[in-house]
């Protein structure tokens, strides 16, 4: 299958960490997926860490998502034209997010953010982006500047193909650094139209902010003109119903959404502010459109997820939390057992195993990690029957279908596997 693959995808693949080539190895290829578990084609069952790197918060096949598909493709899979599943969505995104007055669904995280600085720059006349090093927000031109994810898997600095003049105006600073960030106002005066962050570093493996600086983050953009955008396209409905911003308590101008919001369907979305997203087409001068935009099923699994999270929230983000706490500490604290000294950093359902005895407060700090001791651990986790994000540099996530069972699995799997390659 790999070979066949490789015949016609570069890499045999459709997005580069896929690939498997930062812990060795062919990929094995999925048949099927069932609540916290991935089964392969030659009959393996993995017990899944990555949740296609997001969407799958309910676990794989969920039924009323499922359901909700099924009954949506039975009455045309796109319409390109309006229906009433859009403002359905809309509606149970803006009680999640109040700070989301208005929005717009696209097909991908990356449109999200891509269309986001797009309508930032438009609002505010400016040119200039602040990013920070090793978040990722899709791979858009202009946002591919020290960018985490396959980015900084493969050690890449930026990417081939984007023109110098297209990255010009992306300033990329260093994560968790207010006084980088004021000197980089203070030397582009009235020139900076936002300031685009994960508020939860997931894309260099998982980062938290330290205390005050999302506030300190929302002061500065407020003090210099520019918008805050909060990329929450992997903590939205994740690190809580209403994401990092609920969380940390920060009200940003725009955010952008991704992943959860599709229930496993190509979607994303970005919102905010209204006087902001009345700029866009048709009412106002910045285009941004897509043929499958507010597609009927993905606008279906959206409202069937979000419907449940929405639902039984007061007893799932303490699952998640409990789960995931559990699952964390404990192989860190196995790992001490056997003199492996491993940083681990938490929120929610998301959490990173760094193996590194060094705390891990931003990308450079991410990068002193043993990557080749990640590698050997995954591939060890892999032969005990647990599938981890094949890079040091992704987060991994729990699901509302990991239980006491699957703690008590992954528990012994990481015994198994740090006996084998320790
Ligand atoms: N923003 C963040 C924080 C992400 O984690 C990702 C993808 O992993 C994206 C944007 C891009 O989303 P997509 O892969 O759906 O284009």
């Amino acid at each position: 299958m790999q070979q066949r693959a490789e015949s016609f995808l570069p890499g045999g693949v459709d997005s580069p960490v896929r690939a498997f080539r930062a812990v060795g190895g062919d990929p094995p290829f999925v048949e099927r997926a069932d609540g916290a578990y991935l089964y392969d084609a030659d009959g393996n069952r993995y017990l899944d860490f990555f949740g296609s790197w997001g969407p799958m918060i309910l676990g794989h096949a969920f039924p009323p998502v499922t359901e909700a598909i099924q009954s949506a493709a039975a009455r045309g899979a796109s319409f390109g034209a309006s229906h009433a599943g859009e403002a359905d969505l809309a509606e149970l995104v803006q009680r999640c997010f109040p700070s989301v007055k208005k929005m717009r669904f696209v097909s991908s995280g990356t449109e999200a953010c891509m269309s986001a600085i797009r309508l930032a720059r438009g609002f505010t006349g400016r040119s200039f982006v602040i990013k920070f090093e090793g978040c990722y927000h899709g791979h858009a031109d202009a946002l591919l500047v020290k960018a985490g994810s396959g980015v900084a898997t493969f050690g890449i600095p930026g990417s081939a193909g984007v023109p110098a003049e297209t990255a010009m105006h992306t300033l990329a600073l260093p994560y968790n650094d207010l006084a980088a960030v004021e000197l980089a106002f203070e030397n582009h005066q009235d020139q900076i139209a936002c300031i685009i962050v994960e508020p939860v570093v997931g894309n260099a493996g998982t980062i938290l902010p330290a205390a005050g600086y999302l506030q300190g983050l929302r002061e500065l953009a407020t003090r210099y003109g520019a918008l805050l955008i909060l990329d929450e396209v992997m903590t939205g409905f994740r690190l809580s119903l209403g994401g990092a911003q609920e969380l940390y308590r920060i009200e940003p101008d725009l955010t952008t959404l991704g992943k959860i919001v599709g229930g496993g369907l190509p979607c994303g979305a970005f919102g905010g502010r209204e006087d902001v997203m009345n700029f866009l087409a048709p009412l106002g001068p910045v285009y941004q459109a897509g043929t499958l935009s507010g597609n009927p099923l993905a606008m279906a699994a959206g409202i069937a997820q979000l419907s449940h999270l929405i639902a039984h929230a007061d007893v799932i983000y303490p699952h998640l939390e409990m789960t995931t706490r559990s699952i964390a500490e404990g192989v860190a604290a196995l790992a001490a057992e056997v003199g492996i000294s491993i940083t681990t950093n938490r929120v929610g359902s998301m959490f990173t195993w760094f193996f590194t005895p060094m705390p891990v407060e931003d990308f450079a700090q991410a990068a002193m990690s043993d990557t080749a001791a990640f590698a050997r651990f995954h591939r060890a986790m892999l032969d005990a029957g647990v599938w981890l994000p094949p890079s040091q540099y992704e987060a991994a996530f729990v699901s509302m279908a990991h239980g006491p069972e699957e703690v008590a699995f992954a528990l012994s799997a990481a015994r198994q596997a740090l006996a084998a390659v320790w």
